[in-house]
């Protein structure tokens, strides 16, 4: 693998230069197409799997009118553009969620190439490992979709979690310098002690969270979900994924609190009703992509913080614990007027999968 990539190397730095920019330039472009490609196939995922259909038939329809939908109309990003995200048949409105899954899709799909590409055709770090790049882009791909399905039907899809998992060990034995290791067992040691880890921390927060604070917001699919995370990224990953999953939900929520104060209607349980499972998610890509810029922002954060502001942190803790308190306390009476309603928040989801707030 690695002498068949060198000989590519010696070929493209022998080309004129013009000509492997142009080869560079269209490798980058066919990603991002393919990334389009298979963010449009999210998208039917994301809708079709919670609903229990086959993803591959019947083939895409309006939803408003039923009429099928030809190939030429259904490229990604540039139909939605040219029809002016409406139905060609009946002038119904789509929604710009379809485009902006197909492009950021389409950007993860680069960012993967481009960091665990080849590093001398792209001059970029990372381990120059081809091996991952298959399978981070369905890391991704997951991702996308279980973020979606937890938005929409609050389920995290057990097929992504378990199966991820067991994906991830494989690749951990396969490709074991992903964990920075030269022995298959030694690395597999360190994604089985990372799942273990995100397994054992992930349930001892939703136990918690259900006791102490009577609410299930970080339910067992969270856990599952957390446990790939470890399988992935080890036990260190999935405790940073889990502490930056806290700083992003705290911040969705806050976000949704200001925008039903805002609307000032009815239904406050709605935007409040956010799972967590879009803050893990977000929170798996950004380790992704950029961990050793987040470890060495937190060290930074923190010498900076001892040294400059001796008071800083005692004036942060205060704020944080009183924030937490508040938020903690609107969602308790917020749920606690939609059981006196008899109102049932949360949908009820199909029994193949795990659902969030299932004991
Ligand atoms: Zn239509």
């Amino acid at each position: 693998m690695s002498e068949a990539l060198s000989a590519l190397n010696r070929w493209l730095i022998a080309l004129p230069e013009a000509d492997a920019v142009f080869l560079v330039r269209l490798t980058l472009g066919f990603v991002l197409c393919l990334g389009a490609v298979i963010g449009s196939f999210l998208n039917v995922c994301v809708y079709r799997i919670p609903l229990g259909l086959s993803v591959s038939r019947p083939r895409s329809h309006c939803f408003s009118c039923g009429k099928a939908i030809p190939w030429f109309l259904n490229i990604p990003i540039l139909s939605w553009l040219a029809l002016r995200g409406r139905c060609a048949n009946c002038r119904a409105p789509i929604s710009v969620r379809y485009p902006l899954v197909e492009a950021a899709t389409a950007i993860l799909f680069l960012l993967v190439f481009q960091m665990w590409g080849n590093p001398t055709l792209f001059g970029l770090n990372r381990l120059p490992t081809p091996l991952l790049i298959l399978p981070l882009w369905a890391f991704v791909a997951s991702v996308v979709v279980d973020v979606l399905i937890d938005l929409d039907h609050r389920i995290l899809l057990d097929r992504i979690s378990l199966g991820g998992t067991a994906l991830a060990l494989l690749l951990a034995a396969l490709v074991p310098v992903w964990f920075g290791e030269a022995a298959w067992w030694r690395a597999l040691l360190a994604s089985l002690g990372g799942a273990a880890a995100g397994f054992g921390v992930g349930f001892a927060i939703a136990w918690a969270g259900e006791r102490i604070f009577l609410q299930d917001a970080f339910g067992f699919g969270d856990v599952k979900w957390l446990m790939l995370f470890g399988a992935l990224f080890g036990w260190r990953g999935a405790l940073c994924i889990l502490m930056i999953a806290a700083f992003v939900g705290l911040g969705m929520g806050l976000a949704a609190l200001l925008g039903a104060k805002l609307r000032r209607r009815g239904e406050e349980a709605g935007p409040l009703a956010i799972p967590f499972g879009p803050a893990l998610g977000a929170a798996a890509l950004l380790w992704l992509f950029w961990s050793d810029a987040l470890v060495r922002l937190a060290f930074e954060a923190h010498a900076w913080a001892l040294q400059h502001r001796p008071a800083f942190l005692g004036a942060l803790l205060p704020v944080l614990l009183v924030s937490l308190a508040w938020l903690l306390h609107r969602v308790r009476a917020i749920r606690a007027a939609a059981q006196e309603e008899g109102l049932e928040p949360l949908p009820e989801e199909s029994p193949d999968d795990d659902r969030h707030h299932s004991a």
